[in-house]
């Protein structure tokens, strides 16, 4: 089974997200939990909690399908103490506000070195913001997102998410989301057969599929090895169809949430159709 769907609008209250993804046909969504421009958001309401709980459930959206995307304010990886403080204050409210939805899943950009420590340095720095998040929470997992490796952000390689991931006390709870776009502008070129067959074994012996708990489809508007991440609708782009009907046929890629990121929610219902077709 795979749960193909779409980053929904979360606008009005979380509880809305849920029929916003059954109008498009998605069998699996992405949403914020707060607005995800802002440090700040007003707690969740009971009437929010039960809502979006009773949603998902009437519309079918077990909680293995639903994979919230945390605020790109915060930076784990911060090299400044306070900063990086605020960012893991932020981090563990949206952690918690996952728990309160009985949610399970949590993904998020590793963070930025921002040209002030090593690479290694800012590996370290967010491994502990997840251990220090997570001892303070019960359930929910942290699900890294590879990056293309934009400005000074880190996760642009599946060594470097193998490595945050190896510093994770709670191995349980730690696993990765592989977002097509960024892996093609980091340099893994999967836009062929043979690229993504390479490139799925590289990730298999280095981070492991076991470890993958979502994936987020996009095609992109930026060249191999570009380091620019721009998404693009499916087949629009420098990647192509052939990748995205590769994933569909192959069962590695099942019981986790394929979410698209890509530019034009008025053809969402189109993309994952022609996603369901190819399976
Ligand atoms: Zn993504
Ligand atoms: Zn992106």
């Amino acid at each position: 089974m795979k749960y193909i769907g779409a980053h929904v609008s979360a606008a009005g209250g979380v509880e809305n997200a849920p029929e916003r993804a059954k109008e498009i046909g998605a069998t699996g969504f992405a949403l914020f939990t707060k607005n995800q421009r802002q440090w700040k958001a007003k707690p969740l309401t009971e009437e929010n909690i039960t809502q979006f709980k009773k949603r998902c459930e009437e519309y079918g959206y077990s909680m293995e399908t639903v994979i919230p995307h945390d605020s790109y304010l915060i930076n784990l990886g911060h090299p400044e103490n306070e900063k990086l403080q605020k960012s893991r204050d932020a981090f563990l409210d949206e952690l918690q506000r996952c728990e309160q939805l009985g949610i399970e899943l949590l993904n998020f950009h590793p963070g930025s070195h921002l040209k002030q420590i090593s690479e290694k340095e800012c590996l370290k720095i967010i491994a502990d913001s997840i251990n220090w998040s997570l001892d303070q929470t019960k359930t929910v997992k942290a699900v890294i997102e590879n990056t293309a490796g934009q400005g000074t952000n880190m996760g642009y390689r599946f060594e470097q998410l193998a490595e945050i991931m190896k510093q994770v006390e709670q191995k349980d709870r730690v696993g990765v989301c592989v977002d097509t776009a960024h892996a093609f502008a980091a340099g893994y070129d999967i836009s062929t057969e043979d690229g993504f067959v390479d490139t799925f074994e590289q990730f298999d012996s280095i981070v492991g599929f076991d470890n993958l708990l979502a994936m987020h489809l996009n095609d992109s508007k930026k060249e191999l090895g570009s380091k620019v991440d721009r998404h693009e609708s499916l087949g629009d782009g420098l990647i192509g169809w052939t990748l995205f009907e590769l994933i569909m046929k192959d069962d590695r890629f099942d019981g986790i949430p394929l979410i698209l990121e890509t530019p034009n929610p008025d053809r969402w219902p189109e993309e994952i159709q022609k996603l369901k077709d190819l399976m």
